[in-house]
């Protein structure tokens, strides 16, 4: 039996991975779940999994969840705060991990069950982008296991061999080709972006997704972090690691080997198929994701990202490039950005202005700690933040 903690349950991955789990209550039980602030889904979920522990974000939501949990005679221990959530990502009463709360948020509990030795099946990217080195450090020397969830980096993850070490030289690998749908703007004409609405930039062509990432798809920023994330999770360079646009999210992604074959990973585009290859491997188990079926599909188009129309993507290369804290930097701004996009205060070009100030105005460091990190992303949140306030005006 693999027992399980889901930091950010409540979450469209979250969600998705109770649905792959529900498939097999013979290998799978729920230890403890996590959400911010929707109570009564989590209420829900601890109904039906009856996990050991909950956590929430605060103390009025832990007394709340307590209160419709004891109404239905549940003994499942409710806790609030960060502490919490690392407590339920270290804890001997779990094995594996799922690290899907959005954003840096997650950063904190993703390194304490890295440094548990724990396997971590990863979705939260941002945790990754920030602390890059330090991050794979940690799980190298605690003997944990990092297995990728975005859709791309699965998809990689089963396009190299088995024994692949982070060393793409060694494996004969030319490249990784990411691929991107290009998102709800892909055709747009770029002079009328400034007027989309966050309902528009959330309305993704082929993924349902949390609002957060659904902007960074259609900013292109989704596909830089995933450039980044890759850099770290296959030890690639930046010039090794290619974005191509595929509109119909079939391929997944790519490996290109030095003698010329092509390595794909292809499917419906349904995140259940990474989490139950990660949650399984190395076997395979049903995931609730219907076959393939490539003549229904007939046509599968390719072409190349327009840096112009998504400025975010060079930010993200520039960021990797500069190494240090400088994807660190870059998160926190697009964090920052995304939130004042969404909550209409900044258009959606401004997003992509307000990193490149941060990233312009702010030296980045070495990422030397954790701290150090934490001290940079919180530099540039109140960057971001005052710029955000200058272009709301
Ligand atoms: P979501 O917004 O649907 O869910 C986020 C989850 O995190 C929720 O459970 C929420 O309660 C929790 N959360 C939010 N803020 C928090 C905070 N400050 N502290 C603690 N918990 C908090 O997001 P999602 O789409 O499920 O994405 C989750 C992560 O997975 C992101 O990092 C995203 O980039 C990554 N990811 C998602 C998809 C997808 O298809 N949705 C695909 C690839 C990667
Ligand atoms: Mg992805």
């Amino acid at each position: 039996m693999q027992r399980i903690t889901i930091l950010g349950a409540t979450g469209s991955i979250g969600v998705s991975t109770l649905d792959v789990l529900a498939r097999h209550p013979e290998k799978y039980q729920v230890y403890a779940l996590s959400a911010h602030t929707k109570v009564e889904q989590l209420a829900e979920q601890c109904l039906r999994f009856r996990p050991a522990r909950a956590v929430v974000g605060s103390a009025d939501a832990a007394a709340r969840l307590a209160g419709l949990l004891r109404g239905h005679g549940l003994r499942t221990e409710v806790e609030y705060g960060e502490q919490a959530l690392c407590a339920i990502a270290a804890s001997d009463g779990t094995d594996t991990v799922m690290a899907a709360i959005v954003g840096a948020a997650g950063l904190a509990p993703t390194l304490a069950a890295a440094r548990a030795g724990k396997k971590i099946l990863l979705a939260n990217k941002e945790a990754l982008v920030m602390s890059g080195q330090l991050f794979m450090d940690t799980v190298r020397d605690h003997h944990a296991i990092l297995l990728p969830i975005d859709s791309e980096h699965n998809a990689v993850f089963q396009s190299l061999p088995h024994s692949y070490a982070r060393d793409p030289g060694a494996a004969g690998v030319a490249k990784i080709v990411l691929t991107a749908s290009g998102g709800p703007f892909l055709h747009r004409a770029v002079d009328t972006l400034d007027a989309v609405t966050p309902d528009q930039a959330c309305a993704h062509p082929n993924w349902v997704m949390g609002r957060k990432i659904s902007v960074d798809s259609a900013t292109m920023m989704n596909k830089g972090l995933e450039v980044i994330e890759a850099h770290w999770l296959f030890g690639a360079p930046a010039a090794q690691i290619e974005v191509v646009i595929h509109p119909q999210s079939v391929i997944h992604s790519m490996v290109s080997y030095v003698d010329g074959s092509v390595i794909a990973e292809l499917g419906n585009p349904d995140m259940r198929t990474p989490i139950a290859n990660a949650l399984a491997f190395p076997e395979r188990i049903a995931s609730g994701v219907a076959q393939l079926d490539l003549t229904t599909i007939g046509a599968l188009h390719f072409t190349k990202p327009d840096f112009a129309r998504f400025p975010c993507l060079a930010l993200a290369y520039q960021a990797l490039e500069a190494g240090g804290t400088a994807p660190a930097l870059l998160n926190a701004a697009n964090e920052v950005a995304v939130q004042a996009f969404l909550d209409a205060r900044i258009g959606f070009r401004d997003i992509d202005r307000v990193i490149a100030r941060v990233m312009n105005e702010n030296d980045h460091g070495a990422a030397t700690s954790i701290a150090a990190v934490m001290a940079e992303d919180g530099r540039a949140r109140a960057a971001a933040a005052r710029i955000v306030a200058d272009l709301a005006g």
